[in-house]
């Protein structure tokens, strides 16, 4: 590059205002199809479990608390989910959308990694369910 043709571009970007974005303390509005964070609306869900089923990641666990009282919980796992849309597909009634607003998912430890969708109590249910099953387990293990 000739030296006169470096001044010339070396001034005009003094000149101009920068081209960096000051994420995050300046953010865009994110596209329409990002696939960010699955998100889970319960109403239409019959626990019917295809998107566990599809999911190429393990990323999602359904579990049937009450079919006839229609109480499901639905963990996710940010950390294995690719965001292939697959699950969102799979469901037949319309509960699984990737949202275009939660994709800011970076963390500092794993507790984040780990989202039970459903009613409080059913969590709780399942929660202690899966820690009396891990249990048995380690009990099996030793013997
Ligand atoms: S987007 Fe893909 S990887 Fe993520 S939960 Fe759905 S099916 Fe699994
Ligand atoms: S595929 Fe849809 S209806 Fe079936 S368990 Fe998953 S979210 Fe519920």
């Amino acid at each position: 590059m000739k030296l006169g043709m470096m001044f010339r571009d070396v001034s005009t970007s003094l000149l101009r205002r920068p081209v960096t974005e000051k994420y995050p303390f300046e953010r865009r509005e994110p596209p329409d199809r990002l696939r960010g964070k699955l998100i889970w609306n319960p109403e239409a869900c019959i626990g019917c479990g295809l998107c566990e089923k599809d999911c190429p990641a393990h990323a999602i666990e359904v579990f049937v608390v009450d079919r006839e009282e229609k109480r499901f919980v639905l963990t996710y796992h940010p950390d294995r989910c690719t965001f292939c849309a697959q699950c969102v597909i799979s469901c037949r009634h319309g509960c699984l959308e990737l949202s275009n607003q939660e994709w800011e998912l970076a963390a500092l430890n794993r507790s984040p990694f780990t989202i039970h969708y459903g009613n409080e109590n059913d969590v709780q249910l399942v929660l202690a369910e899966q820690s009396l099953s891990d249990d048995s387990k380690a009990e099996i293990d030793r013997d």
